[in-house]
């Protein structure tokens, strides 16, 4: 499991890593017990300025699009 160390949940729990899902309104609801543990929301980001991603070779274009799409599939930050 310690692999996924590496991925974290998009939310999670900052004492002991479960995951934590918080809905669009802003209601949490926690896997564990830690209810006063402040909540993580780790994220990766790709900042860019005007036309510069032309650049960028499609290999990591590519890349971007794969952990995009396995974000949104596991729930954990790729
Ligand atoms: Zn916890």
């Amino acid at each position: 499991m310690r692999w996924l160390d590496k991925y974290p949940w998009l939310y999670n729990c900052a004492e002991c890593g479960a995951r934590v899902k918080v809905t669009k309104d802003g209601e949490v609801t926690r896997t564990c017990n830690h209810t006063t543990a402040n909540v993580n929301a780790p994220r990766r980001t790709i900042l860019t300025g005007d036309g510069t991603l032309n650049g960028v070779p499609w290999k990591l274009r590519l890349e971007w699009h794969l952990r995009k799409l396995l974000t949104r599939l596991t729930g954990r930050c790729v």
